[in-house]
């Protein structure tokens, strides 16, 4: 077999980054303990490198969304606790039975399930308070559907953390208490990361970031306490000179009209580079920007470099993927940048 060709594009990951921003959303959260919610792949990111950096924070839960994603990351470190979002359907018991981690029971059916499987092992229960996504109707809980069950934690998620001033927050802050007075779990967990931020009426006693622990900016109060954790870099692979009239890529969407230098990139749309940031996106050479030019392809994208210094093909260029900035741009949230950053990049982790 020949050598593995050296990859054109790639995302360094810097996990004392990662690792600062839990220690901000611990501190934040304290006392409540401060998981970390590591669900497709760690939010494109790399889930056994972010679970194995943050149990050396201290961090003890994590969450992911399914026991797919559950067996990725067995056998787990003594001490750590996997908790599975999506709960289980029948087809996921032998997996269930099989690894140490704890459904997040959703459904009576799930409840059922479980209580004739496993009735003796812990498990967690999501109570759903507003939001009509996951989780058991707050009445089912108040009417003995867990009774004999071992809850470690009870669970409800927020629909509009990220927004300060919903009403929303404070109604499900009261659904949740109502029901966490009559349930005995061991713990209760209401905030992801925008939650811790929204203060301490919101932490309980255990806090399940995802997002800002990668450095996306959940809530105004996150504004310049969190560290950008990935850069990702991508290979020149043509440069190219334009004359007025021009057109560059799919549908001829620019036009020059003067004379301009471009670079052509190894990133496209299946990077995750989305078709969002063409004409709109940015990159970087030498902390310098050079807009995206013309429609994002499958694997290219190309910038203009008419005001840089000469740069050469194989020379390296940085995407600009600070979450927020990137996020306006393209109207992309910050988690569908994470997440959608494809397998083509080669992980670095520093
Ligand atoms: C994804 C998820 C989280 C983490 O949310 P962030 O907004 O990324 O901090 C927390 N709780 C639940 C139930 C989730 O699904």
């Amino acid at each position: 077999m020949p050598p593995h060709p050296p990859a054109p594009l790639r995302l360094t990951v810097d996990l004392d980054a990662l690792a600062a921003n839990y220690r901000w959303f611990a501190a934040r959260g304290e006392p409540a303990e401060c998981g970390a919610a590591v669900k497709a792949d760690g939010y494109g990111i790399g889930a056994r490198a972010v679970v194995d950096r943050l149990a050396r924070e201290g961090c003890r839960d994590f969450f992911v969304a399914t026991w797919c994603e559950a067996a990725e990351l067995m056998p787990l470190t003594e001490g750590l606790r996997l908790h599975v979002l999506h709960g289980l359907l029948p087809g996921d018991l032998p997996t269930a039975l099989a690894f140490d981690a704890l459904p997040v029971l959703n459904t009576p059916e799930q409840v059922a399930l479980w209580r004739t499987a496993a009735p003796d092992r812990p498990c967690d229960v999501m109570v759903d308070t507003g939001m009509n996504r996951l989780g058991l109707p707050a009445t089912a809980v108040g009417a003995g559907l867990l009774d004999g069950l071992t809850v470690d934690t009870l669970h409800s998620h927020l629909a509009c953390a990220d927004e300060p001033d919903s009403p929303t927050n404070s109604r499900q802050l009261a659904a949740f208490r109502v029901v966490a007075d009559i349930l005995p779990a061991r713990r209760r967990a209401l905030a992801n990361s925008a939650g811790i931020c929204l203060g301490s009426d919101y932490h309980f006693d255990l806090t399940r970031p995802g997002l800002g622990l990668y450095g996306g900016v959940p809530h105004p109060a996150a504004k310049g306490h969190l560290r950008p954790v990935i850069r990702a870099e991508a290979q020149v692979l043509q440069l190219r000179d334009l004359s007025p009239g021009d057109c560059v890529g799919y549908n001829a969407t620019f036009v020059a009209s003067a004379a301009m230098r471009l670079a052509v990139i190894n990133l496209g749309y299946a990077d995750g580079y989305l078709r969002a940031f063409s004409n709109h996106g940015q990159a970087f050479i030498g902390g310098r920007s050079c807009p995206v030019i013309g429609r994002v392809s499958m694997d290219l994208t190309v910038v203009d470099v008419t005001a840089l210094p000469p740069i050469a093909v194989g020379d390296w260029v940085e995407i600009d993927l600070d979450l927020p900035r990137a996020s306006a741009v393209s109207g992309l949230s910050q988690y569908e940048l994470l997440t959608c950053l494809g397998p083509r990049y080669q992980r670095r982790y520093l």
